[in-house]
């Protein structure tokens, strides 16, 4: 039990999904995960804690979690009011990317947020905003439903999170200025036990190679030999192509891993070029 490793995950909400997905990547087996709050794997020795999200960063800080995936916003937030929290970033997860910022009813005149109430979850993270910009205003903490507060007078504007925008339109609500921008990241103790060490490196080298798979593509096609350099210098953050020779010597096929997505540009680009039988592959893993 003591040498298993604990990794604390949100059991409902925005996270869920992407964290179970991510760590089932990494070839880390478990039996039915729904509805427990504590799932075994059934291939390596870890345990995931399923919780709400706002008490990852303590649980990781005490050691009851090795590692835990949690959103940047609510780390900051924990850290900014209780200093003695004992966590470190160890990756950036690249998913549930959303921004803190300051919202104001679409009919509200507005120059400044100087002397406003503003309503909140993050009241430490918009206090240190306030103080770093020297501006007075009031905070009110509140968790849920913060879009309403403004229209039922307990506050003048809000901050809260944001990703499309389209929650805040249908509150009638205009976006001003972002506090911080967050994603989904991995946290772990600043105190781990010694013998946990390994599992953990491996863990988080498998969760590393399944992020840069996801943002990675693999591209082949045929061009003419002479034209090779021209359509190379097109794809996005690739690595040194691999180029084979074909049966029509005149042709050559290329071959390589694009460290970032190909979209549907760079594909007219090559084929305006002379590029043909373009093929864009996903990548499951990739190491380096
Ligand atoms: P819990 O019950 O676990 O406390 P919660 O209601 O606090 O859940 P969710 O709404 O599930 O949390 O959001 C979890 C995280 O998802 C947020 O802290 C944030 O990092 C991220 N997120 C991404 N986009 C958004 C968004 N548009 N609104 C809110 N959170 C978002
Ligand atoms: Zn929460």
């Amino acid at each position: 039990m003591k040498n298993r490793l604990k990794i604390a995950i949100q059991k409902n909400g925005r996270l869920s999904t992407e964290s179970l997905s991510i760590l089932k990547k990494c070839g880390i087996e478990f039996s039915d995960s729904s509805n427990k709050l504590f799932i075994k794997s059934t291939n390596m020795l870890i345990d995931l804690l399923m919780v709400r999200d706002d008490d990852i960063p303590r649980l990781v800080s005490q050691n009851i979690a090795d590692l835990g995936i949690v959103g940047e916003n609510v780390v900051f937030e924990k850290q900014l009011s209780d200093t003695s929290l004992k966590l470190k970033t160890t990756l950036k997860l690249g998913f549930s990317r959303c921004r803190l910022s300051f919202a104001k009813p679409k009919k509200m005149n507005l120059d400044n947020i100087n002397n406003k109430k503003i309503a909140t979850s993050y009241p430490s993270i918009v206090k240190d905003y306030l103080e770093k910009k020297d501006i007075n205003a009031e905070i009110i903490e509140i968790h849920g439903s913060v879009e309403l507060t403004p229209f039922v007078e307990i506050s003048d504007i809000i901050a809260d999170l944001v990703s499309t925008g389209s929650t805040l339109e249908s509150n009638n609500l205009t976006e001003l200025d972002s506090i911080m921008d967050s994603q989904a990241i991995l946290v772990q103790s600043s105190s781990i036990p010694s013998q946990k060490l390994p599992l953990i490196e491996k863990i988080v080298a498998r969760i590393n190679s399944v992020i840069k798979a996801k943002d990675s593509k693999y591209i082949m096609f045929n061009a003419d030999t002479d034209n090779t350099d021209e359509l190379i210098k097109l794809l996005p953050s690739a690595e040194s192509p691999t180029i084979i020779p074909l049966a029509d010597r005149s042709k050559v096929a290329i071959h390589t891993v694009c460290k970032e997505d190909v979209f549907w540009e760079t594909i007219e680009s090559l084929k305006l070029r002379g590029a043909s039988s373009i093929l864009v592959l996903p990548i499951e893993k990739l190491s380096y």
